[in-house]
Formats: C-alpha cells, structure tokens, sequence
C-alpha cells in the first residue's frame, strides 16, 4: 500500500501540466495495484492531484519526527476515525480511514496512503519515504528497510548521479 501511494504521488505530480492522457495514467497504475478504475473520471484525477501535494509532504519531511508531525495533520485535519470494513463480504476485514466504503478516489487515496504511510513510520522508525536526491528527479519512492539507506528513487537515477559526480571530479 506504501508502493502504491508513491506510484501515484508520482504519476500525479503537480509539477507536470495537466494533459488529456493524465485519467490513464493514474487509472493504469491504480489497475496495476488491483484498484478497479474503470470508472475514474478527470474530475476524480484533479481531486487526486490535491491529494498527492498533501502526501508529498510527508515524503519531503526528512527526519522521523518530521514526517510524524506530517502525518499527525493529515491525519487530523483530513481523514475520518478509523473503522474495520469487509466491503460487504467481499474481502477479509481491514481498516479504513476514510467515511464509507463509497469515498470518492480522492479521499480514499489520501486516507489508504496515511495509513500505510503511518504503519511503516511505526514499523520501521524511520522515514516512511522520501524524494529523489537527484535535481533532475521529483520522484517519491518507499524507504528500504532499516540499514538500508537509499537516496535515489531508482537505479536509473543512482547511475546518473555517479556518471555526473565522476565528470564533475574530473573537470
Ligand atoms: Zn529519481
């Protein structure tokens, strides 16, 4: 659930122009992470966007404090009690931090992602993310487990940052 949230804080990053194509996209990765999204409309996406500015933050937050009192706002001042649902019967019990099973995509993504944001915050006592230490780069990523340090959100970005280090060392 982590994974997914900051797939979409990324594909729904701000920072881009909202285009004609954005609806795939986000209703792509939210197939990809078993979200039915056949019904996902441009006004959904926008709602969505709001959201992710909000989720940024706790990525952004550096330090495990920082990301707490993060999450203690959204928490606090954007997602409703937590309460147990089984949609009917139609998966095994889990909780929720949105109102009711029929929250629209942005209160829903905004509520799951606090939550398993707030989860791994507690597991790890870490960080529960954070965003790609390259200036080329705005993407959010999950932090690894504990010990396991990363400052890039991919190997893609890793490998840029070492080739440009090695250049600028040499000049
Ligand atoms: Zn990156």
């Amino acid at each position: 659930m982590a994974a997914r949230a900051a797939a979409l804080v990324n594909v729904l990053d701000t920072s881009r122009p909202a285009g004609p194509g954005d609806t795939a996209a986000v209703a792509a990765v939210l197939t990809a992470y078993g979200e039915p999204a056949g019904a996902l409309t441009a006004a959904d996406v926008a709602g969505m966007r709001a959201a992710a500015v909000l989720l940024r933050e706790v990525f952004a937050a550096g330090r495990t404090d920082a990301a707490a009192a993060v999450l203690n706002r959204l928490l606090r001042e954007h997602t409703g009690p937590m309460r147990l649902t089984g949609h009917g019967g139609a998966s095994p019990w889990h909780p929720h931090l949105d109102g009711d099973d029929e929250a629209p995509w942005d209160e829903w993504f905004l509520a799951s992602s606090c939550m398993a944001l707030t989860l791994l915050l507690w597991e790890r006592q870490a960080p529960p993310g954070a965003v790609c230490a390259s200036s080329a780069c705005r993407d959010v990523f999950v932090s690894g487990s504990r010990g396991l340090e990363r400052r890039y959100c991919s190997r893609r970005c890793a490998t840029r940052e070492r080739v440009a280090a090695h250049r600028r060392g040499r000049a």
